[in-house]
């Protein structure tokens, strides 16, 4: 018997229905809708609509890991074109976590940040924490490793324990033992309060082999059907569901079966592909076409600025990035001829703006010669002009691509 508000299936009917139908009861957290198709790609327009508004994609989510995009207000943060943006998890678990965001209104008013926010699982850290810490493979970092099956079944990072209930992690803040399975992770992310909200999943390293990947996908899926069970209904959040499979296509397209056939309100498409562009893009050819067109889809952690229209172009909607950020912060700016790296000497004699085509602030306001001098005096000033410069350029960058499929050349 399905209740209605309440837990939407009881354990013993769980074993009379079939996922979809078990799933179908639950009501739609937001909505999607697809505004027009390219009729050269796969790239859509669509309108996501969440609690605290709605978003034009393929759109860009800004990452504010601790629940803020470093240097920057919210109120700089909009004014920089971002219009939703996702907080981590696991981070916030651990500081200041979640009851203390939840006693504060939830982290769209602990933050001040009126627009639509996401949360990631806790599942990349299980991959960036693990074995991308053992292997050195990283979503910026750009080594690559020269064997591909490093990580062969049973083997366990140094750090963690992966178990079929969840991981158990090491704090870096104070050693204390701290276990993330699906359960908590909904439970945490229902407290912090975010539009949408993602499935506990194993990120896996690009030096994985087979054998790893599948049995690794195994719990993925058992914990994207844990999650959905652990979910509140009323809670009002969006839940994606997320496809991983490593750089197997087999693996990916049951990923992508499986994981579509349950119910989720959109789709994450997860992995880690170290600088292998070419594989991720693939991935992207084999995956897409298994989800369902009228749900929304995020590719999570990727964006050099030449990667973002080749994947909107296979028909992703959303995609979180820290390029950007992490980047500004490093003293780079990206403008329409490539990168500046402001440290250099020569940029103390340039007059010029960062980028003479963008109209942000930082663009109307100052120019080459202070901020290389700002990066080079170590002021914090200087990594406050150049986040929000970049920010604003991906984000117009998105901008021209949305207007592009729109006049129908992309
Ligand atoms: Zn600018």
């Amino acid at each position: 018997m399905i209740c209605p508000g309440g837990a939407p299936w009881g354990r013993q009917s769980n074993l009379f229905l079939k996922p979809a139908f078990l799933y179908a009861r639950i009501k739609k957290m937001s909505e999607f809708k697809i505004i027009k198709r390219s009729k050269k790609s796969r790239a859509r327009l669509g309108l996501l609509k969440t609690k605290h508004g709605v978003i034009e994609t393929p759109c860009l989510v800004p990452v504010a890991t601790q629940a803020v995009i470093k240097t920057l207000t919210s109120e700089e943060v909009k004014e920089s074109k971002s219009r939703i943006l996702i907080c981590n998890t696991y981070y916030l678990h651990l500081k200041p976590g979640e009851d203390l965001v939840k006693s504060a209104g939830g982290l769209h008013k602990f933050m001040n940040w009126s627009g639509p926010l996401m949360t990631d699982s806790g599942g990349f850290q299980v991959f960036s924490l693990g074995f991308g810490r053992d292997y050195g493979t990283g979503k910026i970092l750009k080594q690559r490793s020269k064997a591909d099956d490093k990580i062969s079944l049973g083997q366990q990072p140094k750090l963690l324990k992966i178990t079929r209930d969840g991981v158990y992690f090491r704090s870096f803040l104070d050693g204390r033992k701290i276990f993330l399975g699906p359960r908590e992770s909904i439970k945490i992310q229902e407290k912090l309060g975010a539009d949408i909200i993602f499935a506990f999943d194993e990120c896996t390293s690009p030096v994985a082999g087979y054998q790893y990947t599948k049995k690794s996908l195994e719990k993925t899926h058992h914990w994207a059907v844990k999650c959905l069970e652990a979910r509140n209904n009323k809670s009002g959040q969006a839940l994606f569901g997320i496809v991983q499979g490593g750089r197997f296509k087999d693996l990916r397209i049951e990923s992508a079966k499986f994981i579509s056939s349950l119910g989720f309100d959109g789709f994450g498409i997860g992995g880690e592909f170290g600088d292998d562009k070419k594989k991720m893009l693939a991935m992207l050819n084999w995956v897409v076409k298994e989800l369902p067109e009228e749900k929304p889809r995020h590719l999570l952690g990727i964006g050099y600025l030449q990667d973002i229209p080749r994947i909107i172009e296979r028909g992703v909607d959303l995609f979180d990035c820290n390029v950007p950020t992490h980047y500004a912060r490093r003293g780079i700016a990206f403008v329409s001829s490539g990168k500046l790296d402001l440290a250099k000497t020569r940029f103390l004699k340039d007059k010029a703006p960062l980028d003479g085509k963008c109209s942000c602030f930082v663009c109307r306001n100052y120019k080459r010669n202070y901020i290389s001098h700002l990066i080079r005096a170590r002021e914090i000033t200087a990594l406050k002009l150049l986040t929000f410069h970049n920010l604003y350029f991906f984000n117009s960058f998105v901008e021209k691509i949305r207007e592009r499929i729109k006049n129908g050349r992309l």
